[in-house]
């Protein structure tokens, strides 16, 4: 089965053989009709998104254009939309309202994109798997007994079954790369900094990005364009210029060099993802691309650096969850104190408390030496191994993941097999780079994604680098039968 490209629903919409509000109508049917054997889409604002639409149908009459005026969305329930619940998969914040949309919502909305729902993810974006949401987990279309990954699962596999056009995920380590992965979809994090965190909530701070899920790089081109840009309200936003994303997509590949770092391709790689991506990097030579073997040496410090940054920084930004100011807040307190412990005690999951542990004991006297600053210098060796790799390759490649979906429940109890499925995705959110995973194949019948990564800032070369592929393979357009 195939379903029409964010593009082709864009051309259609322009030359007036479809309406936005036919389309908002026939995605929320199916959302309906089949969401509830996935669990992707947590909230659904049918009659607010329908007066979107109608409102989008009013501007194209009008004379108005855009790519993506009228184009139903689904937004990963961690971007804050105003007046509708923002939950980001906790108990902590099944209540909460937000009065503001995130600023990459507002630009999608500004462009006269649709919003249909929230996406299912894991609790405050942490997990590889999609099994940490208060809200059960998501579910892989390809197999619904297997995991979309994680942690924009939800909005994955949503658009992987064709529930919207495309969706918004967050990146802190791989979270918009590996559900794209095995959900057989394209995923696009941007450079840290590309896209605004404000109103995105905080999970990592020096390493969330928000970005693009859709079928296709051309899609994912559009929805980063409305994006991406420079937000004075976020203090970490790039103030650099924004590129035109699609005017370079059809660019020639010929001489491109790419690097394949031998790190990403020994033990421990599935051998079908292994001859999947091989597969994919002979296409990019037949397409005038030269392969490289190159080295990122501290590619084994990746995991345990990440997993001492990302606790300590959620552990300081999850304190704001206290039972005063927003969210869940616990019945009776018999003071302050037990407020605040009842509250975090009853309203975090499990995962989440031992990030919170861990970073708060990474970060305390004594340790702080230990743990944080040193990950940090890992840090930095890390960002160099890649900086020296770009002196000579213009972009590296290599699989997105190990494995394929794995069966839910099957890591649930070891959460160091889970950590180590980011293994080739959490340097280049360390590094602060743009990063895309590209469907290139199947293993018994579970999609395979092939990852891209570029120096900072090079999402238009990316984006090209995909689409060509796209335009002599048809991996893109394979879509579970539901
Ligand atoms: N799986 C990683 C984690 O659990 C990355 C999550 C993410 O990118 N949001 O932290």
């Amino acid at each position: 089965m195939s379903l029409p490209t964010l593009a082709e629903l864009s051309r259609r919409l322009g030359k007036g053989d479809v309406s936005s509000v036919d389309l908002t109508r026939d995605y929320l049917a199916r959302i309906e009709a089949q969401d509830p054997a996935l669990n992707s889409v947590i909230t659904v604002i049918a009659e607010q998104a329908l007066a979107e639409a109608t409102a989008a149908d009013a501007r194209r009459a009008a004379g108005e254009s855009g790519a993506l005026l009228g184009i139903p969305l689904l937004h990963k329930d961690i971007f804050c939309t105003a007046g509708i619940r923002t939950s980001c998969g906790s108990k902590m914040l099944d209540n909460f309202v937000p009065p503001y949309d995130a600023t990459a919502v507002a630009r999608l909305k500004a462009a006269g994109a649709v919003t249909l729902g929230k996406t299912n993810c894991d609790e405050f974006a942490m997990g590889s798997s999609n099994e940490n949401s208060f809200y059960g987990p998501a579910c892989n279309p390809w197999n619904t007994e297997r995991v979309p990954g994680g942690s924009s699962g939800g909005s994955a596999a949503a658009v992987a079954a064709g529930f919207a056009a495309g969706a918004t995920g967050t990146d802190t380590g791989g979270s918009i790369r590996q559900p794209a992965a095995l959900c057989g979809i394209t995923g696009l994090k941007p450079t840290y900094g590309r896209v605004s965190r404000l109103g995105m909530v905080a999970f990592a701070s020096s390493l969330d990005q928000g970005g693009p899920l859709a079928a296709t790089a051309e899609d994912c081109a559009l929805l980063l364009q409305a994006m991406a840009g420079f937000d004075p309200a976020d203090s970490t936003s790039a103030e650099h210029e924004v590129d035109d994303y699609s005017a370079r997509l059809e660019a020639d590949l010929e001489g491109l060099k790419i690097g394949l770092p031998k790190e990403y391709f020994g033990d421990g790689l599935d051998a079908g993802i292994d001859t999947a991506v091989r597969a994919a990097l002979a296409e990019y030579q037949a397409l005038g691309a030269e392969l490289v073997e190159i080295s990122l040496p501290h590619t084994h410090l990746a995991v345990p650096a990440y997993y001492v940054i990302a606790p300590a920084e959620a552990s300081t930004n999850l304190s704001r969850y206290d039972g005063v100011r927003y969210g869940y807040r616990c019945e009776d307190p018999q003071d302050l104190y037990d407020l605040y412990t009842r509250t975090r005690e009853e309203a975090f999951g499990a995962e989440v408390k031992r990030r919170i542990l861990v970073g708060t004991y990474a970060l305390s006297a004594g340790y702080y030496d230990a743990y944080y600053r040193k990950a940090q210098q890992i840090r930095r060796l890390i960002q160099q191994d890649f900086l020296a790799a770009f002196d000579s390759v213009d972009l590296i490649m290599g699989p997105t993941t190990p494995h394929p979906a794995w069966v839910l429940g099957e890591k649930v109890n070891d959460p160091v097999a889970m950590y180590l499925e980011d293994i080739y995705t959490l340097s280049v959110n360390l590094a602060g780079l743009p990063g895309m995973s590209v469907p290139v194949g199947f293993v018994d019948e579970l999609p395979v994604g092939l990852q891209l990564i570029g120096p900072h800032f090079s999402e238009a070369r990316l984006l090209n680098a995909a689409h060509r592929y796209q335009q002599v393979t048809d991996w893109h357009t394979r879509r579970p039968a539901l």
